[in-house]
């Protein structure tokens, strides 16, 4: 009875034993996959909060990027606006260095004022005979308005103003033109004056038998000593000037 209690005893021990080593077993198996749970959540944290960060990034990478791009549209917009504006100034430039004085004075004076144009003390009929039988030798060619207004002592203003007058007359044209790098105009004959000085001397003017000359008449200019005398005469003088 005694050897089988001790039996009992020694067997029990071994099943403690064995118990304990289970039990640590066991518990050593839980505390590891505690650990390696908890190890897992934090892995997880941080891979969620990596994730989160790197999105984070992501976007703000992609904001920097649509920034680029709109500053890029930006500076490229300012670039046009002042290139088109340099463009505009150059162009302002340009055609304010073509204006005339004439054509400023064109937008100053009225339609009257220009063909109404006189000049103190001066006859007018006159000086405008001289100024179109002056541009008239030149023929097609044409003057340099400033050569022809130094020949006539005339001032530029004067003289712009009045070859504007015998624009509007019909009388010229005035040609722009760039000379030695400044803008001016070339006066070209239109219409000759009618120059009465050639006919001051006609026999006709003083003709006692005037009314009864014809052309089929007795009295003929055809036939006319007077005129053939006349017109000798107005040959040799012009030869001689
Ligand atoms: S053409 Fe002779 S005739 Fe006739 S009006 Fe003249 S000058 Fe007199």
């Amino acid at each position: 009875m005694v050897k089988k209690e001790i039996v009992s005893a020694t067997k029990l021990k071994k099943e403690l034993k064995e118990a304990k080593v289970e039990l640590l077993s066991r518990n050593k198996k839980l505390k590891l996959s505690v650990k390696t749970e908890a190890k897992k959540k934090v892995n997880k944290k941080k891979a969620v909060t990596k994730k989160k960060v790197d999105k984070k990034k992501a976007v703000a990478k992609k904001k920097a990027e649509a920034k680029k791009k709109v500053d890029k549209k930006k500076a490229e917009a300012k670039k046009k606006v002042e290139a088109k504006k340099k463009e505009e100034e150059a162009k302002k430039k340009e055609e304010e260095a073509k204006r005339t004085p004439e054509e400023e004075l064109e937008e100053q004076l009225t339609e009257e004022e220009i063909i109404g144009f006189q000049i103190d003390k001066t006859d007018m009929d006159k000086l405008v005979n001289r100024v179109t039988e002056m541009i008239a030798s030149y023929a097609t060619k044409g003057i340099l308005q400033n050569i022809l207004w130094r020949k006539l002592k005339l001032s530029s203003r004067d003289g712009s103003r009045l070859a504007l007058k015998l624009e509007r007359l019909g009388m010229i044209t005035r040609e722009k033109i760039l000379e030695k790098g400044r803008w001016t105009y070339k006066l070209i004959i239109r219409k000759a004056p009618v120059s009465t000085i050639s006919i001051e001397d006609a026999p006709c003017l003083i003709c006692p038998v005037e009314t009864k000359c014809a052309l089929n008449n007795d009295i003929s200019p055809k036939t006319c000593q007077y005129i053939e005398d006349w017109v000798f005469v107005e040959l040799k003088t012009n030869k001689s000037k």
